[in-house]
């Protein structure tokens, strides 16, 4: 079969000086956009072992940064344990959180301890309209968000030491616009419209996997987003990218060069058996596992969980 221009580039990894820890696949919401087709029957969460093994790896490291994922990390029940440990130990913490959980009354007072350690906040909110949120999020999720970012804004998030971003994603088959511009854009609309603050928006690129690769097998649109992926590749990110300094953990402990790596099960190269608790965090410097979605990383100024690249 004919090599792809993925599996032929040769990109080695810096080292890591940030990680993701991926609780889970439980989440409260069904997006369509999802990588990890997460939902309220995901069954793939984090048990105290593995927390308890990833936490003690880190606080021996001296890797400060560490971002919690999912699923919606809030419905593993063990993030309190994680954030109160690292904390203990001055890491930046850092929480993906989808904001509508945090209206639930079950999982409200991670707020409080949000603030307590100072965990930055990065939430997806894909428009300043209820329309397109609902449709991508779910029925009523706009209007739970803005009641969050409220809630948290009152509680001193979006100014001073405590942050808290958004992400922008598209609402479907198309590539997002200017990261700058959209950000000047969401601030005034949702100053004016809600008086709501915070402080830097992220784009993102939806990676062609799991419950958006779906999605566009359902509008006949893959080969046209793959097409479109393409004519955009931008090989100067490629000097940028995310993986060459951030690796992800799944639920059971296995290590991933990014969040969509792990969707696909495509575990970092030779550390297939081997669990994050073992392994050498001083000598990773092996090459970078690429496929085709990582299109979605290199398009224009590039895409990563921290916004555009260059
Ligand atoms: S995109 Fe985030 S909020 Fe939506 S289903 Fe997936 S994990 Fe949950
Ligand atoms: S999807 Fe993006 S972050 Fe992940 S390996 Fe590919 S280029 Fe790197």
């Amino acid at each position: 079969m004919k090599k792809s221009y993925w599996n032929e580039l040769t990109i080695k990894r810096t080292g890591v000086s940030i990680v993701q820890i991926n609780l889970g696949n439980a989440c409260n919401q069904v997006c369509t956009h999802c990588h990890l087709s997460a939902s309220p029957s995901g069954s793939n969460n984090m048990e105290i072992d593995a927390a308890k093994k990833i936490s003690q790896k880190l606080i021996d490291s001296d890797i400060q940064n560490i971002e919690f994922t999912g699923g919606a990390p809030e419905m593993n029940p063990h993030l309190a344990f994680l954030i109160e440990e690292l904390s203990k130990h001055d890491k930046n913490l850092c929480v993906r959180s989808n904001l509508t959980i945090l209206d639930q009354p079950k999982y409200k007072d991670y707020i409080e301890l949000y603030k307590k350690h100072k965990v930055n906040i990065i939430s997806s909110l894909p428009c300043v309209t209820e329309e397109v949120v609902d449709k991508q999020r779910g029925r009523g999720a706009f209007e739970k968000s803005i009641r969050v970012l409220k809630q948290l804004n009152e509680m001193g998030f979006g100014e001073s030491d405590l942050s808290i971003d958004l992400v922008y994603n598209p609402a479907a088959d198309f590539l997002p616009s200017d990261q700058c511009q959209l950000e000047l854009f969401y601030k005034k609309s949702l100053s004016e419209q809600y008086d709501i603050k915070f402080n830097n928006l992220f784009t993102m690129v939806n990676s062609p996997i799991n419950r958006f690769d779906e999605f566009l097998n359902n509008i006949d649109k893959k080969d046209a987003y793959y097409q479109l992926l393409r004519d955009n590749h931008n090989p100067k990110t490629l000097d940028k990218i995310m993986c060459k300094n951030c690796m992800t953990i799944d639920y059971q402990g296995y290590a991933y060069d990014c969040d969509f790596n792990l969707a696909l099960g495509l575990k970092m190269k030779s550390l297939n058996n081997v669990r994050f608790w073992d392994i050498d965090l001083k000598n990773l410097t092996q090459e970078i596992v690429f496929d085709e979605h990582c299109y979605a990383c290199t398009v224009n100024q590039g895409s990563s969980c921290q916004g555009k690249l260059i």
